[in-house]
Formats: structure tokens, C-alpha cells, sequence
């Protein structure tokens, strides 16, 4: 006779017979693809912030720079998956200079820049709380990602069309944007592009528009936020917004792969 446990298993199975992922968002929609719809586009990944100011702290005092870079490399191999070559930048945390990031991904040959980050809220929002015995920062006002432009770029029109875009996929993933940046507060006041699906203008930030190539930057949760921060470094969140990205980056760069199909065809195909 079975033991305990494994009877409860059983008669869980069956009472659930279309078991969903252990603990996934009923909600979320992840954009799969097939074969390689990013097939020769160079994509440049930005792990935001350095070793010696590591951004925001998130509730239970682990610093941005650890989830950005923790979400750049779980997005990494699902692009190169797709067929992209990604370049990451500042994958060492030593890259103190803002402007000299876009440029970094430019002279790689990259056709794009993704800023990731993780977010925080204004200071008037936080309280305390103690974890592990520390008392910390914490505030659940505000939950969701946000994704940015700058109308000051090279690339203006290109870069907010990637923003909007990025943001609709986000959005049709089952997720949801956070709106504080538009609080019409000191520090936040950004115009927004899209309020449905949480994309901004914000033309001042330099790592943005000291670009020369399309560029947006991404924030992909509130990690002040208790139980978005346990959210932002589940596997799964980071590889539904991946795969939101393969989606956005095949629409927005559809010439790529097309143009040696293309090219096969006039030079390699049937004559
Ligand atoms: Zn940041």
C-alpha cells in the first residue's frame, strides 16, 4: 500500500489532471517562437548600474546591480536561442560610465540597446520592516515593470517604437506596468508614451540618449516590493520576458533574417 504522501500526491493528480508549472501565473501568455526569427541581429544587453553603486536595494537588502544581472543572463540565451548574437555590457559590473555603454554595444556591431534594471519607488513611500533580523526598507504601493525612451537619441523614432512595442509584448504576456513614473512628484513627472502598457519618455537619461543605435531601457519589477522582488528572480518571469522580447525584437527588426532569405533567393535560389 502506498504511504501517506504518495497517496495524497495520487489523489491530487487527479483531482488536477492539467497540472499547470509549479507556482506560474495562470495569467501570463509567454511568446513562444519557432525556429530563429532573430537570425543575424546583434543585440546589446546592458546590466544596469556597477560594483561600487549598485542601485536601488531591494526589500530584503540585495542591491539592483545582482537582479540585473541575474535577468541579463537568463534573457541572454533565449535571444541567442532565437538566432541573435547578444553582447553583453558591463557583465562584470565595472562599467562606471553611462555614455560609455551604448558606445561599447555600437562598436560591437550591435543593431540595438537594452538597458535592464530593476525598480524602486519615491522615498516618501517606504516603511519598515524587519527580515532575518534587519531592519529594512520596504514599499508595496507600487508592483510592475516599466520600459523607457528618449526622444533626445540618434535614434528617436526607432527607439520609442521598440519601447511601445516592448511594453504591448509585456503587456500581452499577462503582466502588468507600474505608473508611479508619471506621479507628478520631484524625480518622476515622465511623460507617458503608452499608459496601458507602462512605456515612458524620458529623454534625459544618458544611457539612453547618448545612443546611436535604437535603445530603450527596460525596468522589470519593483524590487522594493516584497513580493515582487521573490518575483523578479523566479526563472520563469525572467523567461516570459525573454521570450516577450524575441517577439519585439522579430517585429521591430524583421529585415534581418529576411534580407539573406532574400539575398538566397535572387543569388542561391531556382533560377
Ligand atoms: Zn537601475
Amino acid at each position: 500500500m502506498p504511504s501517506r504522501p504518495v497517496l495524497l500526491l495520487l489523489s491530487s493528480l487527479l483531482l488536477c489532471p492539467a497540472l499547470p508549472t509549479l507556482g506560474a501565473d495562470p495569467a501570463w501568455k509567454k511568446a513562444e517562437f519557432t525556429g530563429k526569427p532573430l537570425d543575424g541581429l546583434r543585440v546589446a544587453l546592458d546590466i544596469g548600474h556597477y560594483r561600487l553603486k549598485p542601485g536601488a536595494m531591494s526589500a530584503r537588502g540585495v542591491p539592483e546591480l545582482s537582479f540585473n544581472l541575474a535577468t541579463a543572463r537568463a534573457i541572454a540565451p533565449v535571444l541567442e536561442k532565437a538566432g541573435a548574437k547578444v553582447i553583453l555590457v558591463n557583465a562584470d559590473g565595472t562599467v562606471s560610465s553611462l555614455a560609455e555603454r551604448p558606445e561599447i554595444a555600437a562598436k560591437a556591431g550591435a543593431d540595438c540597446f537594452i538597458s535592464i534594471h530593476h525598480d524602486s519607488v519615491n522615498d516618501k513611500y517606504l516603511r519598515k520592516w524587519t527580515h532575518e533580523g534587519v531592519e529594512r526598507d520596504y514599499a508595496d504601493n507600487f508592483r510592475g515593470y516599466s520600459v523607457f525612451a528618449s526622444a533626445k537619441s540618434a535614434k528617436a523614432e526607432k527607439s520609442r517604437e521598440l519601447a511601445l512595442r516592448v511594453g504591448a509584448a509585456l503587456h500581452g504576456s499577462g503582466l502588468r506596468p507600474t505608473l508611479h513614473h508619471a506621479e507628478p512628484i520631484q524625480g518622476e513627472n515622465r511623460p507617458l508614451l503608452d499608459e496601458k502598457t507602462g512605456v515612458y519618455e524620458f529623454s534625459d537619461l544618458v544611457v539612453l540618449k547618448s545612443a546611436t543605435i535604437p535603445a530603450i531601457l527596460l525596468e522589470c519589477g519593483v524590487i522594493i516590493h516584497r513580493e515582487e522582488e521573490l518575483l523578479a528572480q523566479r526563472p520563469d518571469y525572467q523567461d516570459l520576458i525573454a521570450h516577450a522580447l524575441v517577439k519585439t525584437l522579430a517585429e521591430v527588426f524583421p529585415a534581418k533574417g529576411k534580407e539573406k532569405k532574400g539575398l538566397k533567393s535572387l543569388f542561391g535560389g531556382k533560377r
